[in-house]
């Protein structure tokens, strides 16, 4: 009788260490992305380098939490994410945002072949060190070829409209704010390969503006054009930005007109997004692009202008972009 009561309290002090262990390697808890694309940073900011682009029902091991973000471990990165689009299991650890420098801190000195520190923005008749950064990282991808002499000229101007063109921002020869943050914001590999976010049309109809130039990519050709968004309310209306990119419509489309539907990528202010086109001119036109008249960009949710109902054909096609990258 003696002896059982005995093992009997070994057992519990046995089970009361066994959940001790448990509880401390439990601390780091796991989180499951529930957003369909969550950017992962290089520290907690909006404007971050972006380190990986993760999908929903992505695993990451949390690993501590400050203000709106979480830091999280996936796969070879250490980064921030939005608290938001993460479902958590466990407890995490709150810390302080002095805790938080210290470890963007630690991530600035651990990079190896970056870019280094973003210059601030600059224009076309301005010289120094800023500009001479800006002349490196176009250097970098191959735009410019004139000397790093941080002389904003002719040809800094040039290279900066390509950069432009090339990522959907609009070429005014301006390394303004989007610029910059377009090219010392994401490193080269992942901007060559970005994966499309959706659009949720109803909550987001300004984040394309009237006016705006967006680069369109058709999936299945993989053809490039640039448009205007010009208008439209329940989609975006879209005309070819000139006749060579009314040319480049046509040809996706076999050559003739149709009102079928094309999955397509849009890329504008250095994001890509999933839609669908039509390919048929008709309504208004303000450009003069041999084109008559626009056509017509879905996003998620989308309605058409002549039943105002979300149409399926284009919605499919938004899922199809999905499945691409630019
Ligand atoms: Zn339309």
């Amino acid at each position: 009788m003696q002896q059982t009561k005995h093992l009997r309290r070994l057992a519990a002090v046995c089970l009361a260490m066994f959940l001790m262990l448990m509880a401390s390697t439990a601390l780091a808890a796991e989180g499951t992305v529930n957003t369909k694309s969550l950017v992962l940073r290089k520290s907690a900011s909006k404007n971050s380098k972006v380190l990986h682009t993760l999908d929903k029902g992505d695993r990451l091991e949390v690993l501590s939490s400050t203000g709106d973000w979480y830091r999280v471990s996936y796969g070879k990165y250490t980064g921030y994410v939005m608290k938001k689009y993460v479902k958590v299991s466990g407890k995490v650890e709150e810390k302080e945002s002095s805790t938080n420098n210290t470890a963007t801190k630690e991530e600035n000195n651990t990079t190896v072949g970056d870019l280094g520190d973003a210059p601030g923005t600059s224009r076309p008749g301005d010289r120094g060190s800023d500009v001479k950064k800006l002349q490196q990282a176009l250097k970098a991808k191959g735009l410019y070829s004139g000397k790093i002499d941080g002389i904003y000229g002719k040809g800094t101007t040039a290279a900066v409209r390509d950069f432009q063109r090339k990522y959907g921002l609009s070429r005014d020869g301006i390394a303004g704010k989007v610029t910059i943050r377009t090219l010392f914001g994401e490193p080269a590999a992942d901007a060559d390969a970005l994966k499309p976010q959706s659009l949720k049309w109803f909550s987001n109809t300004g984040t394309i503006p009237r006016g705006a130039t967006v680069t369109i990519k058709d999936c299945y050709t993989g053809k490039t054009f640039n448009a205007v968004r010009w208008s439209g309310s329940n989609h975006m209306d879209t005309e070819p930005a000139s006749k060579a990119d009314a040319a480049t419509f046509k040809e996706i489309y076999g050559g003739s007109y149709s009102w079928k539907r094309r999955p397509i990528l849009v890329k504008y202010d250095g994001k890509v997004y999933a839609a669908s086109m039509n390919g048929m001119p008709h309504g208004t036109s303000t450009i003069s692009n041999g084109f008559d008249g626009h056509f017509c960009v879905h996003f998620t949710g989308s309605k058409t202008h002549e039943t105002d109902k979300v149409d399926a054909d284009h919605q499919n096609c938004v899922e199809t972009a999905m499945k691409y990258s630019w």
